[in-house]
């Protein structure tokens, strides 16, 4: 068949081991996992020889990257910026938007079911994930206060409504009113509950993870401490069953506190994400998130004021790569915070996430040092060294 893609002699991963295989990849699907295939058929193919392939990164927490911002981005920006994420290895991504006012936020979420709809160029957009405005103004990093807000189902409604619903996450703080109704309603649409921005107590986060939360939005950051009288927020979250962002450039978190999350979470529950900005990929200086203004310093993103962090220059790739040197673990022990973990979360596992007959071809291929060779969203190449 010409439309086949044959991906030969890679190092395969597949259930937690590398293997030595072929991969036969027709229309957007993975057709074949074998030994060795008789290529005389395939027109494309990848001699993927002294390579790794990966199942392609997923990341669901990101506003941005190569000079471009989601809160601002429209047409062609955006697509630019899918190109940009699929150099980067990632294959399908939650465009984040942060707290915005009312009429930018609904501009936004236009913007990107626009794109979506007319299909992308790079990595896949999985549906975005709203971070904010129901969020706790102590807790606002580096969001505009004057904007946060109580839950509202009604806004909400109108807001997904507006996306052709495609919010697939909402981040929540705990403390918000009535944030236990909107919890059991949105859940019940089977779109995702996530608590951070928040320095909400422990009890209070633990009726929130009853009610139906499922994830913590970068851990750690922009939540109240951890204390042994008041466990708070971070408590609730390493205590329960629910998966845990972590942000992994080296900044926003010691490697101490990732190897401590990893071991009272697991492995299986860890979500790497970048939580990018618009400065990720291009060189230091003046940017903007949503409304906010930023100045980056040595890939340090900082408030204009200096108040606060705001996201981060990290990539997808380097995220791997600080996961595995900060854990110590083998590479196919942490290529799960990334891919699968992501996956299962979005209730996606069934198609992404892992690579195996049957699922989407949804790779990425590495060298020896963890260069992006190549990257196959749904079938197609959309990036090559
Ligand atoms: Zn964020």
């Amino acid at each position: 068949m010409d439309d086949q893609l044959l991906i030969r002699n890679g190092r395969v991963l597949q259930e937690g081991k590398f293997t030595k295989a072929d991969l036969v990849i027709s229309g957007a699907m993975i057709a074949e996992v074998c030994e060795k295939r008789d290529d005389r058929k395939a027109a494309n193919r990848i001699d993927a020889s002294g390579l790794t392939v990966l199942p392609g990164f997923i990341d669901i927490h990101t506003h941005g990257g190569c000079g471009i911002d989601i809160n601002n981005a429209a047409g062609r920006e955006l697509d630019e910026l899918t190109v940009f994420y699929a150099e980067q290895g990632i294959t399908g991504f939650l465009p984040t938007l942060l707290t915005a006012a009312q009429e930018g936020f609904k501009r936004a979420l236009r913007n990107i079911r626009t794109v979506k709809e007319q299909g992308t160029k790079g990595a896949k957009i999985l549906g975005i994930h709203m971070e904010g405005p129901y969020l706790c103004k102590a807790f606002k990093g580096a969001m505009p206060e004057e904007l946060i807000v109580p839950p509202s189902i009604e806004q909400f409604e109108e807001y997904d409504r507006i996306s052709g619903n495609n919010i697939k996450l909402v981040t929540v703080a705990p403390e918000t009113e009535h944030v236990v109704d909107f919890i059991k309603h949105v859940t019940l649409k089977d779109i995702i509950v996530s608590i951070g921005h928040s320095g909400a107590d422990y009890d209070r986060c633990m009726a929130c993870i009853e009610a139906g939360v499922k994830s913590a939005t970068h851990l750690f950051n922009a939540m109240k401490p951890l204390h042994h009288h008041q466990p708070s927020i971070i408590g609730a979250c390493l205590e329960s069953d629910i998966f845990c962002e972590l942000i992994c450039d080296g900044r926003h978190l010691h490697p101490g506190i990732v190897r401590l999350a990893v071991k009272a979470k697991g492995m299986d529950k860890i979500i790497g994400v970048t939580d990018s900005i618009m400065a990720a990929g291009v060189p230091d200086g003046q940017y903007k998130l949503g409304p906010a203004d930023i100045i980056v310093k040595d890939g340090d993103a900082r408030l204009a004021d200096g108040s606060s962090r705001a996201g981060s220059t990290l990539t997808m790739i380097q995220a791997l790569k600080n996961i595995v040197q900060f854990t110590g673990k083998g590479l196919e022990q942490c290529i799960d915070t990334i891919t699968y973990n992501p996956a299962k979360l979005l209730g996606l596992d069934q198609r992404k996430g892992s690579i195996s007959l049957g699922k989407d071809a949804d790779l990425v291929i590495l060298d020896r040092d963890y260069n992006v060779r190549f990257t196959i969203a749904e079938g197609k190449i959309v990036y090559c060294a």
